[in-house]
């Protein structure tokens, strides 16, 4: 009995601690809950954007008008004009001016005639305000023209083009860490002003991604062929490979295909919607690198690294991309001339007569755009993407209108009919990718 009554009461006591144990376990599950819930929502957090009356007191009561801004990879780039009547000119830059009055210059192209001043930063289409740099606050982006006298005038922007929706950009990711960056208009009664809002994310929103990869060629294209080598399985291959090296920097990747493709040519059609174009575009990468190999069936000899870049750009990663592959696979800068800029550096546009060209669709540009169509389709505006489905052979690019591009890098590693390129890439293919990786590492400072 005694041992009965005893053996009750710890049950009795095994019971309690048990509920104890169990009300623990629920509260710990809730608050576990309501952290993870307090995440999502800091994801998709709205910044508290600043209203105009900030601002007012240190503008003019004139306005500029911006007629075109772009977001090229990290890069935001304006240009637009001014009414001003003998200003005296001495300087014009953008102002990135945060609430405090401190403020960050960028340098501008301009041109006074006849009471307009136009002005534009896109001379370098990936230059401009590095939105990487930005701190955790919000900023009106301002016109500053400082006057021979020394005298400092400062315009708010208004917006004079198509785009009326905020950009939403997101920073690479650092240490788990992204700043979602708003890039809009405000307008107040008869004022505007242009205005960045920057706040601390804990992790990107499930569709955007910091860098694409894109391995060419595909399904039935099998791209350059030697021996029992083709050239979308090598570039696949690695691909896969930076995929890995990339990820364990902590960037999040995205791959325009990963070799379970079918032998349809159509599943790679680059403008459908699981087209490599369209991929890119939506995925709000900042950065994409295509790898390609190459071949001449001529009697170009001489292997080696090119890397191509969009015209009108900051050539400055294209250039780190070639050293390091050089330097890190022990291969050869490309021994071609045609549409090289430096040692391992290539800009090739269309050149094609606006008036008379049907080419692909592109009748009607009227500017020199980018020859390869992965770097021109992925760019919007800042690099004329414009196939517009004229050509029904072609598809159409309804990306082509965007003011937000991805920067497109297009690497051909090796020449798949030069023995010793061929040999190299498939042997040391893991050095070619270390080599792009750390490009990627030290340029957009990510570790
Ligand atoms: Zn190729």
């Amino acid at each position: 009995m005694n041992n009965k009554g005893k053996h009750g009461e710890r049950k009795k006591s095994y019971q309690k601690r048990n509920r104890m144990l169990l009300l623990f376990i629920i509260l710990a599950m809730v608050l576990v809950y309501i952290i993870c819930q307090k995440r999502e929502d800091e994801t998709y957090a709205t910044t508290t954007s600043a209203s105009i009356g900030d601002i007012i007191d240190i503008v003019e009561s004139g306005q500029a008008n911006v007629s075109r801004y772009i977001v090229y990879g990290t890069h935001l780039n304006l240009e637009g004009s001014l009414d001003i009547t003998n200003p005296e000119i001495e300087d014009v830059k953008i102002a990135i001016k945060k609430a405090s009055g401190e403020e960050t210059l960028v340098d501008t192209t301009y041109e006074y005639e006849n009471g307009n001043l136009s002005f534009s930063t896109l001379d370098k289409i990936n230059k401009g305000l590095d939105l990487e740099s930005l701190e955790e606050t919000n900023y009106y982006v301002l016109l500053k023209v400082i006057s021979s006298n020394e005298q400092e005038s400062y315009y708010s922007l208004s917006n004079d083009t198509e785009y009326s929706d905020p950009i939403e950009y997101y920073t690479l990711t650092r240490n788990n860490s992204n700043n979602r960056i708003d890039i809009r208009f405000l307008t107040q009664n008869s004022a505007s002003a242009m205005a960045l809002s920057v706040s601390k994310i804990h992790k990107l929103p499930n569709d955007v991604y910091d860098v694409v990869i894109d391995p060419g060629h595909g399904g039935n294209d099998t791209g350059a062929i030697s021996g029992s080598y083709e050239e979308d399985e090598i570039v696949l291959e690695n691909g896969l490979e930076l995929k890995k090296k990339l990820e364990n920097l902590g960037l999040k990747v995205l791959i325009t295909r990963d070799g379970t493709e079918t032998d349809e040519y159509d599943t790679y059609n680059i403008y459908d919607e699981d087209g490599r174009v369209t991929m890119a575009n939506k995925s709000g990468a900042k950065i994409l690198i295509s790898l390609h190999m190459n071949s001449n069936e001529s009697d170009f000899v001489d292997g080696g690294v090119e890397v191509y870049a969009a015209n009108n750009m900051d050539l400055t990663l294209a250039k780190t991309f070639a050293d390091n592959i050089v330097d890190e696979a022990d291969t050869t800068y490309s021994k071609m001339q045609t549409d090289k800029v430096e040692n391992g550096v290539y800009v090739r546009t269309l050149e094609v007569n606006p008036n008379s060209s049907t080419f692909r669709g592109y009748k009607g540009i009227y500017d020199e755009v980018p020859y390869l169509f992965i770097i021109r389709e992925i760019g919007g505006i800042a690099t004329g993407a414009y196939v517009n489905g004229s050509n029904s052979s072609y598809g159409e690019n309804i990306y082509r209108n965007s003011n937000v591009g991805v920067e497109g890098y297009l690497i051909e590693l090796g020449y798949m009919n030069v023995n010793s390129d061929l040999r190299n890439v498939v042997n040391n293919g893991d050095l070619y990718m270390q080599a792009i990786t750390d490009s990627i590492n030290s340029y957009y400072k990510i570790r």
